[in-house]
């Protein structure tokens, strides 16, 4: 609830623009400044396009929000520019001076994505000079050469074709993804303050306004831009007539409607001023990710901030981001689970492909549901040198996560109706991929699961990876409660029997996840994966993030190392903490801390979790904090590729479960003395319809 300033003399650009993102779920721009060239142009949720690599991805879809200014024929070039992100009203001022050989003049704007009108994207810009004299050009185009940067990083691809651009009473133009799938509108308005009118122009990749005028030192200029996108030209033509409205009653309203959003929310943090700011900042990106237009919630696991992962989503999104929307906007959790309601098809064919029964969910999913993983990745041009990735083969975990969320959101919200529609089918046909991808074991009188990737990444193709298994037992063990739930409820009867659920497969369930390798020791550590204790011991500083200290000998044969990348035992105990002893917990977090790199994002929300769940506050909060400022202050050296949605809705599991240890009961059950040291936190979540004000109490000051 704050503004958030940047500069480009400390911050990276690529770096900011992802900080400044503005969406509403729907429109998201990144917040490279009006006056500059950008590759990035429009993300619109949703619209992906096939692609070479990646199978599918989110299409970068013209750019129209720029702004270019010439003074007499050569371009104004910043001297400095200022980002204010304004959480509070969500959006973002920049403040620049801009020169030529002409002279200086100053630039300023405000920008927003309307949280009301999905399509609409508003500009104000006020343009005075400060010592400059000359003929001023202000071009307004829509960039049809926007292009998703591909890999080798020499390579580009663009993802749609324009179908027209005319001139209209605005510019307007239609494209169409590569692929055929997706058709979008695009209209842009200028309108220039006390000024002359804006004349159309256009160029091979431009189609526009643009005006020219003499400017003298101490002249203002003052102008909106609008750009609406829609993928259904009635949609497009309504918010385009909103626009006659002019920038500030639109504006205002878009605010007025943040400050409702964050009304309703009253999250306040005191003590520790560096993790209110992490936290408030973290909440305004996760809120504005979410169109609550939208039938489904697809959250990418870099949002809809920029290429990273390629608009794919992953477990981040019903692991780590789901926690937060069930409690802070349950009918986003309820569209997340949508998302994989409308993929189920999608997944019972990958299980096919795979040779499986039920429904398997990719490890990467796009808009299709089918697996998006890259299986090769070409370093080079020629494509001699290339990376084999198998997560998308072995990385069979994101089932039982899906499962998880599905009971998670179920038990805390009572939503039969979803439940009916589509919970029960989730939850049986992901069962139903387990029951097939587990193997009598004659030899050990054991089911086991061979052949995966757990979420330790390091260690590839590992035998009874001890998360699969925790979680894949947990979802035969869903399936078998909420099929006897289903018995005795007619219209969930019904569901199962048109699934042809019988009681020999129940009982078959419940055969499996009762004799499923679980790998533990009887002094209750819990073995990774068969033959991680075996693997050459090497221990890290607890807390300290990335690859970077870690020797060569060590990164360059990571597999033969107890290494790991991030929380994958932790991570299922955490997840599943009612049925392990405390003991068990505590000696497995102390473990698997000393040999985790964190080179994951989600790393360090999970190890934060069990530490405050098992009462260790001091690490847990400096855990939960460094996660928290993962964006903020570039923690992992990749935030220009986008946001990280499962740090951020990590860090709220975290409190949510891990601190305050919330249930679900008759009425809502959390810890009324959770504390985080000198830190009080306070916020309402919602709770089966009712707004609960929770408290993180903070100690008194001395
Ligand atoms: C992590 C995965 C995660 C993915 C997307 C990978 O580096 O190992 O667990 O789902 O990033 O955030």
């Amino acid at each position: 609830m704050r503004k958030f300033v940047f500069s480009e003399d400390r911050v990276n650009r690529e770096v900011i623009a992802t900080l400044t993102t503005l969406s509403n779920g729907f429109v998201s721009i990144r917040g490279d400044p009006e006056f500059a060239e950008s590759r990035h142009g429009t993300f619109v949720s949703g619209v992906y396009s096939f692609t070479p690599v990646f199978y599918r991805e989110i299409a970068n879809l013209p750019r129209a929000h720029a702004l270019y200014l010439e003074l007499d024929g050569i371009p104004l070039a910043p001297e400095s520019v200022k980002y204010s992100l304004d959480t509070k009203g969500g959006f973002l001022e920049t403040d620049s001076v801009l020169a030529s050989p002409s002279g200086r003049v100053s630039y300023r704007s405000q920008r927003f994505v309307h949280k009301v009108l999905k399509g609409l994207v508003g500009l104000k810009a006020q343009i005075r000079s400060l010592d400059a004299s000359g003929r001023l050009c202000i071009k307004a185009p829509i960039e049809l050469d926007t292009v998703n940067p591909s890999v080798p990083p020499e390579i580009s691809v663009k993802l749609y074709r324009v179908l027209s651009a005319e001139r209209g009473d605005f510019p307007t133009v239609d494209v169409e993804t590569a692929d055929g799938r997706y058709r979008l509108r695009v209209v842009s308005i200028v309108r220039l303050r006390g000024g002359c009118g804006a004349g159309f122009y256009a160029t091979g990749r431009h189609i526009g306004q643009a005006a020219c005028l003499d400017i003298h030192p101490g002249d203002s200029i003052s102008l909106e831009r609008f750009a609406v996108f829609g993928l259904k030209p009635e949609d497009v033509a309504r918010q385009a007539s909103e626009t006659a409205r002019g920038f500030e009653s639109l504006f205002e309203e878009h605010r007025a409607c943040w400050e409702r959003e964050w009304e309703e929310i009253d999250l306040r943090v005191e003590g520790d001023e560096e993790f209110a700011a992490a936290l408030a900042f973290n909440t305004f990106h996760l809120l504005q990710l979410y169109n609550d237009e939208g039938k489904v919630f697809m959250l990418p696991a870099r949002g809809l901030h920029g290429h990273g992962y390629r608009g794919h989503v992953f477990w981040d999104a019903d692991i780590y981001a789901l926690p937060f929307y069930l409690f802070f906007k349950p009918e986003a959790a309820r569209k997340m689970l949508e998302y994989r309601c409308r993929t189920l098809s999608a997944a019972v064919e990958n299980a096919r492909r795979s040779g499986y029964e039920g429904a398997q969910y990719p490890w990467e999913s796009a808009d299709d549901g089918f697996e998006a993983t890259p299986r090769e990745v070409p370093l080079d041009l020629a494509g001699e040198k290339r990376v084999r990735i198998r997560t998308g083969e072995l990385e069979h975990h994101i089932t039982a996560d899906v499962a998880y969320a599905v009971d998670l959101y179920y038990r805390f919200t009572k939503d039969e109706e979803f439940l009916e529609r589509c919970g029960l089918k989730i939850l049986v046909l992901t069962a139903r991929f387990w029951a097939s991808r587990a193997r009598w074991d004659p030899a050990r009188a054991r089911f086991v699961i061979r052949n995966v990737i757990g979420p330790d990444e390091y260690h590839v193709g590992v035998d009874n990876n001890f998360y699969t298994n925790v979680m894949a037992k947990h979802n035969l063990e869903l399936a078998v409660h909420y099929s006897a739930k289903a018995y005795s409820d007619p219209k969930l009867r019904e569901r199962l029997s048109e699934l042809r659920v019988t009681q020999e497969e129940i009982s078959r369930w419940a055969e499996i996840s009762s004799k499923l390798e679980i790998p533990c020791r009887d002094d209750g550590l819990c073995e990774q994966f068969e033959g991680y204790f075996e693997l050459k011991d090497f221990r890290i500083e607890p807390g300290v993030v990335g690859e970077e200290n870690l020797p060569r000998e060590v990164i360059s044969s990571v597999h033969r190392y107890q290494v790991i990348k991030q929380a994958d035992v932790v991570a299922a105990l955490f997840l599943l903490r009612d049925k392990f002893p405390a003991e068990i917990l505590e000696k497995n977090y102390e473990y698997y801390l000393q040999r985790t790199t964190h080179a994951s994002s989600l790393s360090l929300p999970m190890y934060a979790a069990l530490a405050l769940y098992l009462g260790r506050t001091e690490e847990g909060y400096s855990m939960l904090k460094k996660a928290a400022l993962a964006d903020l202050v570039d923690v992992y050296g990749n935030t220009r590729e986008g946001f990280h949605v499962g740090s951020a809705g990590g860090v709220w599991m975290a409190i949510l479960f891990g601190l305050l240890k919330i249930q679900a009961g008759k009425s809502l059950y959390y810890e009324r003395g959770a504390s985080l040291g000198r830190v009080t936190i306070s916020f309402n979540i919602r709770y089966r319809g009712a707004k609960v004000r929770v408290e993180v109490q903070g100690l008194p000051h001395a």
